[in-house]
């Protein structure tokens, strides 16, 4: 990769893989973590996720699968006008929601809650399970044997219990250090990411409406930029055009930001990033207006009496699934069954967050609706 900064995570200062590998032939050894995320099942079981909108709503709304697309995408090109580590923050972006389950976030917390008493389920966590343990492609070991520092960049969140129980990866949540700068990136890329697709497709619903936007200044200032240059503008052509805008200022002012931020802290290597505060960063301004259109997606999305309904029937179909499991782990495909010999909650919780939304409807069907098969 040319002329990295200083500071960017390269082959070199990599701590490398779990299991010692011979180097890639071809390609660089963070490529070839990208291209094992690719090629997994996780991977392709995004498509059939939902973001916000359950998949079968309609055919234009973001999936995990299109959101990993463009969180990537952002992340990509700020690290690239950066000079870190491209391939790597490709590698953490696509990989950065493989844990999810199904129906998004109201699956998660069913899920969370069908855990509490045997050690939670946290989708983040997840993720780093699917690459290290639960993918099964390679004949020497689990997993996908990535490198550190695109496991360190999975893993955005965790508590100080599981922190202790993760060895060096859990370390940085106890001793405050943070994490490469191609990581803390791909965190900001996925919310510019969110923010602004849930927009457009809350737009596309129907669930909220132009005029509600007004109040949101991050979004009304772009606005008016688009009409005073296209006064005849109207419709999805307007609602583009601004949202593609806010996207470019979002990751222009993460850019400049980082960059002063860096040369602030007097950055010069991948242990100064490690050991300064968060160095990506917007600037306070760009911050406060992101939290208000983050706010108002919460407010006139997120909590819609369409959505609620969706959420509260996601929430009855993980926990009927689960629990039908726990009362007869006999019901559960022979691969889970002999998981659950050694953990039967986790090895159903592994089963559950796998599923795609469809697959989840289908196997709530088969196992609760008389008269299916
Ligand atoms: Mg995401």
């Amino acid at each position: 990769m040319p002329d990295l900064a200083p500071y960017a995570v390269t082959e070199a200062n990599s701590r490398g893989r779990l299991h010692p590998e011979p180097p890639p032939a071809a390609r660089s050894e963070f490529q070839r973590d990208r291209d094992r995320i690719v090629h997994s099942t996780a991977f392709r079981r995004l498509e059939y996720k939902t973001q916000v909108f359950v998949n079968h709503e309609g055919d234009l709304f973001r999936t995990r699968l299109t959101h990993t697309i463009e969180v990537a995408q952002i992340a990509r090109s700020i690290a690239r006008a950066l000079r870190v580590n491209e391939d790597l923050a490709e590698a953490i972006a696509l990989s950065h929601d493989l844990g999810h389950t199904p129906f998004g976030h109201a699956g998660q917390d069913a899920l969370n809650a069908c855990m509490r008493d045997h050690g939670g389920f946290e989708h983040n966590l997840q993720s780093l399970r699917i690459v290290e343990v639960l993918e099964e492609r390679y004949g020497a070991f689990d997993g996908l044997n990535l490198c550190y520092e695109t496991r360190e960049g999975i893993l955005k969140h965790c508590s100080p219990r599981n922190a202790r129980r993760l060895g060096e990866l859990g370390e940085r949540f106890l001793n405050g250090t943070q994490p490469s700068l191609e990581a803390q990136i791909c965190n900001l890329a996925d919310e510019i990411a969110y923010n602004n697709h849930d927009v457009d497709d809350g737009l596309r619903s129907g669930l909220i409406e132009l005029e509600q936007l007004e109040g949101v200044p991050l979004w009304s200032r772009h606005l008016a930029e688009v009409r005073r240059a296209y006064p005849a503008i109207a419709g999805r052509r307007l609602i583009h055009e601004t949202v593609r805008r806010i996207i470019n200022s979002l990751a222009v002012d993460l850019i400049e930001t980082t960059r002063a931020n860096i040369a602030a802290a007097g950055a010069a290597s991948l242990d100064d990033v490690r050991r300064a505060p968060p160095l990506a960063a917007f600037s306070a301004q760009m911050h406060a207006e992101a939290k208000q259109l983050k706010h108002f997606l919460h407010v006139h999305l997120y909590q819609h009496y369409q959505v609620l309904r969706m959420t509260s029937k996601a929430r009855r179909i993980i926990t009927d699934l689960f629990n039908a499991f726990m009362d007869d782990p006999r019901l559960l495909p022979p691969q889970y069954q002999a998981m659950a010999r050694d953990n039967k909650p986790r090895a159903i919780a592994d089963y559950v967050a796998g599923m795609t939304d469809r697959y989840a409807i289908r196997e709530h069907r088969r196992l609760f609706a008389v008269g299916e098969i």
